[in-house]
């Protein structure tokens, strides 16, 4: 048993406690949250830490298995630029791979990571999950464009998926974005998300050419993918933005996340709310700024009462996977967003998109969430400054 206290503990399901206490049993379950109203007990055994308490982060979009490009890619001028440069560098031999998804994920547990929302190709990570502290969600991710190759596709994509259900591991079968996904894919993927009741997640607008695709079937995206050998004959013109042009292939009920968002406007987002119940706005500061130089417009989400979650994306396009670091970026470009809101973002609101609420997310009476100590606050404004660390105490 282990009992714990701290300036402040933000136990994210209700309001900050000052100087309160938190019991722990043996395998780290919250026993009890004492409310002291700020006056301190002696308690034997207590251990005190000067900073606040917060739950585990959740990282909502990863893709771990491109950890072995971790500053391969310098610099980047778009999206555009970013899929050339990837294509070009990804190949590397399987041990390589493996060594680096290991690595990762010692990363995240020590950025004080519990659950991860992970994009796969193949099964490389599937050892490190199994063995892992860290509960992930394998978003097995398919693509093409091209019909003669769906069969292939969706054959390969259920065999991952087979691996890790398997093994116990949460996972789902998910298209790449809207652009790479012909209409016979999405189909598929589309029945069986159903048929499963499984947690979907798409790239979205994470280029401002994807919308001109849709419209016009023209512009940068467009030029990029067709000299890359993308046959995009079948591709139909919908005249309207990616998002809207997409839905219909999105059960109603699945829990839906859509990730990056950068070019999302209030349009796109009432089509969406309007398609999909429980929906989840992914962002990846980091990686948007990286690739776009520009992160999606949190203040429309917020203004919509729309629940938003966080993410790293990979190392090909973050120097690190550090939840902590993405929240500092949020409140550097919208320092009016209250702390205690970005948190739940990083913590609840990714445990609830990927159905780990019950066990993680917050601090409250059952839960086995993690518990992370930020060193380094802002006691005055009651929020992370850029010299705050994560520290992960359980
Ligand atoms: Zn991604």
């Amino acid at each position: 048993m282990r009992k714990i206290s701290a300036t402040y503990i933000f136990p994210v399901s209700k309001k900050p406690l000052k100087n309160g206490i938190l019991i722990l049993d043996d395998d780290n379950r919250v026993v009890e949250l004492i409310d002291t109203k700020g006056k301190i007990k002696e308690i034997a055994g207590l251990e005190y830490y000067s900073g606040v308490i917060v739950p585990g982060f959740v990282n909502t979009h990863c893709h771990i298995e491109l950890s072995h490009l971790k500053g391969k890619i310098e610099k980047c001028n778009s999206l555009e630029d970013f899929i050339s440069k990837l294509t070009k560098i990804r190949a590397a031999d399987n041990s390589t791979i493996k060594q680096a998804i290991y690595k990762a994920n010692e990363l995240l547990i020590k950025n004080g990571v519990v659950a991860v929302g992970d994009i796969s190709n193949n099964s490389l990570s599937l050892k490190t999950k199994i063995r892992s502290k860290i509960k992930y969600h394998t978003f097995v991710e398919v693509f093409t464009q091209d019909d003669k190759m769906v069969k292939k596709r969706y054959k390969k994509a259920i065999k991952i998926y087979k691996k890790f259900k398997k093994n116990n591991l949460s996972t789902s079968i998910v298209p790449h974005s809207p652009y790479t996904v012909s209409e016979k894919l999405f189909k598929k993927i589309s029945r069986h998300s159903y048929q499963n009741n499984s947690i979907l997640s798409i790239h979205n607008q994470e280029s401002k050419h994807e919308n001109e695709l849709f419209v016009n079937k023209t512009g940068v995206l467009y030029d990029t993918l067709t000299k890359m050998g993308v046959d995009f004959s079948k591709f139909k013109i919908t005249g309207r933005n990616s998002l809207p042009s997409i839905l219909h292939y999105i059960p109603k009920i699945n829990k839906t996340l859509l990730v990056h968002n950068i070019y999302t406007i209030l349009d796109d987002l009432e089509w969406a709310t309007d398609y999909i119940k429980y929906l989840y706005w992914v962002v990846c500061p980091s990686s948007n700024l990286f690739l776009e130089g520009r992160i999606a417009n949190l203040e429309m989400f917020i203004e919509q009462n729309q629940k938003i979650t966080i993410g790293t994306d990979s190392l090909a396009s973050n120097c690190g996977l550090s939840i902590l670091k993405e929240m500092k970026i949020i409140l550097e470009h919208f320092p009016q967003i209250p702390f205690d809101d970005i948190l739940k973002w990083a913590t609840l609101n990714g445990a609830e998109a990927l159905d780990f609420n019950k066990e993680i997310g917050s601090i409250e009476k059952g839960k086995i969430s993690g518990i992370n100590l930020i060193e380094g606050f802002d006691f005055k404004n009651m929020k992370i400054n850029k010299n705050s660390t994560v520290r992960k105490i359980v």
